[in-house]
């Protein structure tokens, strides 16, 4: 189970991610989440810095798929000014949502690399079906009351990961 719930890279946020090393990995999918992976829960629509590295993204190549456990009016709302498919009420760590997310984009699982901020949700469901993982430091601190809770034992396991050599702790972090 452990095994399962440790990423293969952790970075402060979604702009530290080497996506060079992504592509030498042979990696040209991305499934990414939203909520407090891109911006957080409270914020509708992307920044200027979040288009500008979907522009990027695009530029290399990468196809994009959003993957959200949010609801279906939050996901339109993000996706509309940027056109980028996305799956809403994905039921993550489920492996439905995921396959269907390659699907859109038209890859595999050996391609593909799924970038979220929770270890229970975006981590494992990537793992369950041998994804590459990235988990990303949350942006904001504010989270859900359920999250919250979920959030102190995704702390202890990821300290343990760090203390077992699993993990590499990122420099710098987003978190207010
Ligand atoms: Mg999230």
């Amino acid at each position: 189970m452990l095994e399962r719930l440790v990423p293969d890279e952790y970075v402060a946020s979604v702009f530290d991610i080497d996506l060079e090393g992504l592509k030498k990995r042979g990696i040209e999918g991305l499934i990414i989440d939203i909520d407090n992976t891109l911006v957080s829960w409270e914020t509708k629509t992307a920044d200027h810095r979040i288009l500008e590295w979907f522009t990027k993204l695009e530029r290399m190549g990468f196809r994009i798929c959003l993957l959200s456990n949010n609801t279906k009016d939050r996901v339109v709302k993000f996706t509309e000014a940027i056109r980028i498919p996305a799956v809403y009420r994905a039921a993550k760590p489920r492996k439905r949502a995921f396959v269907k997310a390659m699907a859109a984009m038209g890859k595999t699982p050996s391609t593909t690399a799924v970038i979220g901020d929770q270890v229970f949700t975006d981590i494992l469901g990537a793992k369950r079906l041998g994804l590459y993982a990235v988990l990303v430091m949350p942006v904001s601190g504010r989270e859900f009351f359920t999250t919250r809770f979920v959030r102190k034992i995704e702390r202890m396991l990821l300290a343990r990961m760090v203390k077992e050599g699993k993990l590499v702790k990122p420099v710098g972090s987003r978190v207010i």
